[in-house]
Formats: structure tokens, sequence, C-alpha cells
């Protein structure tokens, strides 16, 4: 090991500094205090899920750069919990304190036209898509293909926030009204029959735990549920696999790194990456021998990554707003896992929690 990599390893009862204070960050800090490890929540919002659980708490904006240095100097390693903060708050961070996982994988994350742009250069497959800047570049794309597809805001968009479905019929001087400018991309339409996500984990020292190929569906452009394994072929399951750990490499990237991908017989094409934990992943809390937050706490905190394996089959389904109400049947259900992120006001479709169902490994 490297003298870089074992400077970076931290003992037990150092404080890992979580950016963002969602239930992601709420499970990462639970995960941590069962290493022992502390936390200290960096969020601009009072009594979020995160904080309920850490050690510590800064309620501060993303930009206030006197709060950022003073929160990076009381902790000993900085994650995030959410690809939407600002590059500039992680590079800040950066002065004071090893950032993972860096600024590089969340400036691919964050923007749509570069996440597509950097597959391609991997070598990965893609939906065709057309950087959008008018409505004649939009009308020339649409031609393009075949005059339905998808139109994505670059950035800032999440559970089919900044998207429109577009076909020969959509009124597009409406829909461009709507998006107001912002840059965007149209990508065809893929014809898949499953979507799944692969979720790598990759240490400071460049070593990989990579979890078995999950199956997600979605309601409303919200994940629903998702199912562990996915129902995919060997070869399909290994490509799954080979081109996540390529991604991590690429990126060189410390911390659990998503890749949500179409599956179209047996071609993947990337739909997109999350620089973090992911909701398709929690099924790992309780299927997998390590799941995907201590195995993020401990890419970053220099431990040895655990045992990605998974001991038990399993499906997760996502409580969304008053779908939480029914907290205690499903807690009483069998072979139930039970999480809820203390959220105190249930709006529509909102996360409150999740349940995970455990089988027998097929
Ligand atoms: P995204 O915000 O990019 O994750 O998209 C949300 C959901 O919209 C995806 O999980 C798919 O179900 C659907 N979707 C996104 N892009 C495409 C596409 N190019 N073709 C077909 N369906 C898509």
């Amino acid at each position: 090991m490297t003298t870089e990599a074992a400077s970076n390893q931290l003992a037990p009862n150092a404080t890992i500094g979580i950016v963002g204070g969602g239930q992601l960050g709420r499970m990462l800090a639970l995960a941590s205090a069962e290493l022992g490890l502390k936390t200290h929540i960096y969020c601009p919002e009072q009594d979020c899920p995160a904080a309920q659980v850490a050690s510590a708490f800064t309620a501060a904006s993303y930009d206030d750069e006197a709060a950022l240095a003073v929160f990076a100097n009381t902790v000993d390693v900085v994650t995030y919990e959410f690809e939407n903060i600002p590059v500039a708050t992680v590079s800040h961070l950066g002065q004071h304190k090893k950032v993972f996982p860096s600024a590089k994988a969340l400036e691919v994350a964050q923007d749509r036209l570069a996440e597509k742009s950097f597959m391609r250069e991997q070598g990965f497959a893609v939906a065709d898509f057309f950087d959008i800047t008018d409505k004649t570049g939009l009308e020339a794309a649409l031609a393009a293909t075949g005059g339905s597809g998808i139109l994505k805001t670059r950035r800032f968009g999440y559970d089919g926030k900044g998207q429109w479905r577009l076909d020969k019929d959509s009124d597009l001087a409406a829909i461009l009204a709507e998006l107001d400018a912002r840059p965007a991309i149209l990508e065809a339409l893929v014809p898949f029959e499953r979507e799944v996500s692969v979720l790598v984990a990759r240490g400071q020292d460049g070593t990989t735990a990579c979890y078995d190929v999950i199956e997600n569906v979605h309601r409303n452009h919200i994940l629903h549920s998702s199912t562990l394994p996915a129902s995919l072929s060997d070869g399909t399951r290994k490509q799954a696999r080979a081109m996540a750990e390529t991604l991590a490499g690429a990126l060189d990237y410390v911390g659990v790194l998503a890749i949500e991908c179409f599956v179209v017989g047996d071609r993947l094409l990337v739909n997109e990456i999350a620089p973090r934990v992911h909701n398709s992943g929690h099924l790992t809390q309780d299927a997998c021998h390590v799941g995907q937050f201590e195995q993020h706490i401990r890419a970053i905190a220099g431990w040895p990554l655990g045992d990605a394996t998974a001991h038990s089959d399993a499906v997760m389904t996502n409580l969304l707003g008053d779908e939480v109400d029914a907290w205690r049947d499903k807690a009483a259900a069998p072979a139930t896992y039970i999480h809820l992120y203390g959220k105190a006001e249930a709006r529509a479709g909102r996360k409150m929690g999740h349940i995970t169902q455990l089988s027998s490994k097929s």
C-alpha cells in the first residue's frame, strides 16, 4: 500500500463529513456508527433526516464558504449524498480535506451531455442524443430520431422533473416555453425490456467490490421497486459488472458508484450514473453481507472493502407519501425489514421509507 493510501486510513472514532441531509445521508450516518465512526452532516435544512442520527450538524447554505471551512476542519474526510450540490462546494471543501468521490465524477454526473459523451468515449452504448439549444435544433433532432424522443434538461433533473416525452403531436413551442432556455438534450426513445442498475464500490487503493445486478421498476418516473438479482443472461450480467468496474476506474472513483442501464436484448445502454449510494441499492443493506452504505463509508475511510455478495434474494419497495401509513402491517410481514426516514410530513411522492423482503437465494 502506498504511503498516500495509508495516510488516508481513518481509525475508529474519526469523523466523516457528509454534505446533504436526506435519507441517503441518514443511512450513511447509521452505517458509520456501526463502524465506530462519527458523522457531521452539512445541510441547508434544519431537522433533516440525517441530522437526527448524526454526531454533529451544521445548517448552512452550500455557498457559505466560511461555514464550509469550519465544517471541513472538524471532520477527517468529506463525502456527499446527492449529485446536485455545486461543484464549487466540493472544490472549496477539497482545499481543506479529502473529498470522495472527486469533483470529476460529480461534473460528469451533473450534466447529461457530459455524461453521455463520457460514456461514449469509454466505449459504452447510450441512446442517440442531441444537444438542444433552440427550436430549429430540436426540430432537426426530432427528424433524426423519427419524430419521437425525450427532451431532458442537462442539469438538475431527477424523478422525471425537467423531462418531456415528445412525439409528432407535441406542441414544441409550449414545451420550449416551459424549458425556458435551459440547456437540454433530446434522447431517442429506447425500447427497453427492463431497467437495471449496477453498483460498484471502489477503494482508495483501486480495489473494487461489485454488487450483483438489480432490476428496477419506475412508476411516474420514481423508483417503485428493485429486485435482486435482475433477470438477465450470464453474459449481460458479466457485461454490466465489467462496465461498472471500468467506469469507476476511468473516473478514479472512491466510494459507491451507481450506473442505471436499459436492457435491449443482450445490449446494455447506459442511462445515467449517480456518484453516490443509490435508492436501487437499498436492498443490499439486508440482502448482502456488506451493504452499500457501509461499503461507501469503508471506501472513503480507507478501510478494506467488505463482501458484496448476496446471502438472499430481495425485493425492495419504496414507501412514498401516505403509503408509509401502512408501516404497522409492513413491519409485521415475514422476512421483511422496514426502514423509515424520520420525515415529519408525508407529501405525495415523497420518499418516506422502504421495505426489503428477503427470500432464499435462487
Ligand atoms: P432519467 O431521469 O433519465 O433516469 O429517466 C427517468 C425514467 O424515464 C427512466 O428510468 C426510464 O424509465 C425513462 N426514460 C428515460 N430516458 C429514456 C429513453 N431514452 N428511452 C426510454 N425511456 C426513458
